[in-house]
């Protein structure tokens, strides 16, 4: 196992992470603390969760392997989130967090999902800040942490403001133009810097002839999106989010046989992956719309419809779940044509939206 610096905390993470999120029998306890153990025990230190996995239920299962985790003298971090805004609901929301993590503190506690500079302003006015601060002092949370779904120089405003202590967001072979800004902020705030959806949410194991670029002879389309990651030197950790035992296994022997790439070796593989024909690569040039419509939030959920031969109510869920945005919204086009015009991938736009605007 690799370990990396968590920004300035001082602590040492695993570069490969274990999510919370993908357990494939959350109530089989006993397979879920296997799990974990399993991972722990291959070196994975860092353990990420939020109360909307399953319902609280991954918090659960986390706090039943992290007594295993102390009874075998197995060390490991504990990440988890909140939605809440207000102090009071964060404090209550925290409570019950340790209860089910059975834990005194978290390690790092994350502002979960900003989606929008406007959102983030809005938490703010709530006191979000103060409320995390009090926690800090308190020693119920260790580090102030953010999750994003913001893209391009979005994600690089909001973590340039300097409250975070690390940054949990969407990074991989298939967006990581659309990512990449990030990493200014995170060099030049000195953050922990945590990636999720390392596989583009399936599309690179599904689509390993999109993804030839990143691998090497002999390397499956999931390690070569691991490895991919590691590569890059800002990354403190990459999250997997494990169903069973067999992709632990499978995570760490993808680790087990890791060759780093040079920095220069990396750089040379990013510009080879120019070429997805038709796919929004999230670069943001088109994003500029008159009728402010997030034109690449679009376009990155119409791709799950291509790349994933997704129907409609994959495409809608996209929308509404990931990016918090309506169908209807893209109707609001005007047909000027500045963003076809700015696109990198001559992507049909306008044709795109108007098929959103109308789905049912
Ligand atoms: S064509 Fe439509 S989506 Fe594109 S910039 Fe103009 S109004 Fe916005
Ligand atoms: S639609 Fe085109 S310009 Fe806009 S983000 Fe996607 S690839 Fe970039």
């Amino acid at each position: 196992m690799i370990y990396r610096n968590y920004g300035q905390t001082g602590k040492k993470v695993s570069l490969l992470g274990f999510g919370g999120m993908r357990f494939a029998h959350v109530d089989d306890h006993d397979e879920c603390v296997r799990m974990v153990i399993k991972a722990a025990e291959g070196g994975i230190n860092y353990f990420d969760t939020a109360p909307g996995y399953f319902e609280t239920k991954s918090e659960t299962v986390y706090g039943l392997a992290f007594k295993e985790l102390d009874r075998l003298k197995l060390p490991y971090y504990t990440a988890t989130k909140t939605f809440k805004t207000k102090e009071d609901d964060i404090r209550r929301e925290v409570e019950g967090q340790l209860t089910r993590l059975k834990k005194d503190s978290i390690d790092f506690y994350h502002i979960w999902c900003v989606t929008t500079l406007d959102n983030w302003t809005a938490r703010k006015k709530d006191g979000i800040l103060d409320a995390f601060r009090k926690l800090k002092e308190e020693g119920l949370i260790k580090h102030i942490c953010v999750s994003s779904h913001l893209i391009g120089g979005e994600i690089e405003t909001l973590l340039m403001e300097g409250v975070f202590e690390g940054v949990l967001f969407g990074y991989s072979a298939y967006n990581y133009r659309t990512r990449e800004k990030a990493f200014n902020a995170i060099r030049q705030k000195h953050l922990g810097a945590v990636v999720m959806n390392p596989l583009g949410g399936g599309i690179i194991p599904q689509n390993p002839a999109l993804f030839k670029f990143i691998m090497r002879e002999g390397e499956s389309a999931v390690s070569a999106g691991l490895r991919f990651l590691w590569d890059h030197q800002d990354i403190s950790v990459t999250l997997v989010g494990f169903g069973g035992e067999d992709e632990v296994a499978a995570a760490l022997e993808a680790m087990n046989g890791y060759v780093p790439r040079s920095g220069a070796e990396l750089e040379a593989v990013k510009s080879r992956g120019a070429g997805f024909e038709g796919i929004c690569t999230g670069c943001t040039y088109c994003d500029d719309c008159p009728q402010g419509i997030p034109i690449p939030r679009y376009m990155d959920s119409y791709n799950q419809k291509l790349l994933k031969q997704n129907g409609d109510v994959e495409l809608q869920q996209r929308l509404t779940m990931h990016w918090s945005i309506n169908a209807a919204g893209a109707g609001e086009c005007v047909e000027c044509g500045a963003c076809e015009a700015a696109c990198t991938q001559h992507i049909p736009i306008i044709e795109r939206l108007k098929y959103i605007a109308a789905m049912r």
